[in-house]
């Protein structure tokens, strides 16, 4: 894995070469083999998948990469994409090799691209952008140049293994960090995501405020989570598990969540699309083989998680730094 274009860029932004400094230590850090002992092997398979020249891309209106590639290296390329397993979110179409993945992540792109600011020439940040399936299609509607964090290492790793039949010379990166891991006031991205990661935060003002620090300004935050219905100040704070997920937190309303952006100063804050999630969009497949959304509901009542709480609703929020 190499990150040296990523570093050059940094280094030579005229906002984001504060980040300079720590970035190189931190990817070091994010994918120490002591730290994460499945990564030796991953890294293996990264390593022996084939080389197959991309012919024909698509990233605008699905992320795949075709072109007559030998049966042979498609079947060797195969076998190193399900050595990644589970793959979560997709799908991905590889040289005729469909990753079917647990998440229909295309429908969240849909319900969200035309509401955004056009991504055209625009410096992207995507956090919590687990194997980076939205930075791909952020490309295709015109970003020019996406950044993805996520400190989860297996989905670096996945999404290096789509890079590398993709081509290295696309402006994206995963990065192996946190949002915590970046300097405070960084002021630098045209549009920020934070989408599916509010609710694992522990602090959601921080969150907010760290959100809002990344932006240029006028830039604009794209903020996508978990909320439940209700009014201003009505907010879920599930004690144990939400639909089996350790590590929830905070699920506001709407009305809620618009006063929280208000508070931490992000301008103009809207809601753009509520959408219950369906047994369609997030299920178990041949590409992920665990248990999934319809194991996390009530058998009696779909209208509630296993734990009796609202079963999960997600909203898109917009906002624009000052
Ligand atoms: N953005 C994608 C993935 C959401 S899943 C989507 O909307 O489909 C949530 C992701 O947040 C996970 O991949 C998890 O590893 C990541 N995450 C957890 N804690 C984080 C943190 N502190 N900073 C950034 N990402 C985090």
């Amino acid at each position: 894995m190499t990150f040296t274009t990523l570093l050059e860029y940094v280094k030579n932004h005229e906002t984001l070469h504060t980040w300079a400094d720590t970035l190189a230590l931190d990817i070091e850090r994010g994918l120490d083999t002591k730290r994460f002992g499945d990564l030796p092997g991953w890294l293996t398979t990264l390593d022996n998948l084939p080389r197959i020249e991309p012919g024909a891309i698509d990233l605008s209106d699905s992320v795949t990469v075709s072109g007559g590639a030998d049966p042979h290296l498609v079947s060797e390329a195969r076998e190193g994409l399900r050595a990644l397993i589970p793959w979560r979110k997709g799908p991905y179409s590889i040289h005729g090799i469909d990753i079917d993945t647990e998440w229909r992540s295309d429908w969240k792109w849909q319900r969200i691209r035309d509401k955004i600011a056009p991504l055209k020439h625009r410096l992207v940040l995507d956090v919590g952008c687990g194997n980076g399936y939205h930075g791909w299609r952020m490309l295709g509607d015109g970003a020019q140049r996406v950044i993805g964090i996520d400190p989860s290492p297996r989905f670096v790793v996945q999404f290096q293994a789509i890079k590398h039949f993709f081509g290295q010379h696309h402006p994206i990166d995963v990065l192996p960090l946190g949002i915590e891991h970046l300097p405070t006031e960084l002021g630098a991205f045209d549009t920020t995501f934070s989408m599916g990661v509010f609710y694992h935060r522990r602090s959601p003002m921080d969150h907010l405020r760290e959100l809002r620090a990344t932006l240029r300004p006028g830039g604009q935050l794209v903020l996508e989570t978990l909320i439940i219905e209700g009014g201003e100040g009505e907010v879920l704070v599930p004690e144990d598990r939400y639909a089996m997920m350790r590590n929830v937190w905070f699920l506001p309303s709407v009305p809620t969540m618009l006063s929280w952006m208000r508070k931490c100063g992000l301008q103009n804050p809207r809601v753009v699309d509520v959408c219950t999630t369906t047994l369609d969009e997030q299920r178990s497949t041949d590409w992920m083989h665990f248990h999934s959304l319809d194991k996390f509901l009530d058998a009696d009542n779909p209208a509630l998680t296993v734990e009796g709480h609202p079963a999960p609703v997600r909203a898109v929020f917009l906002a624009e730094a000052p």
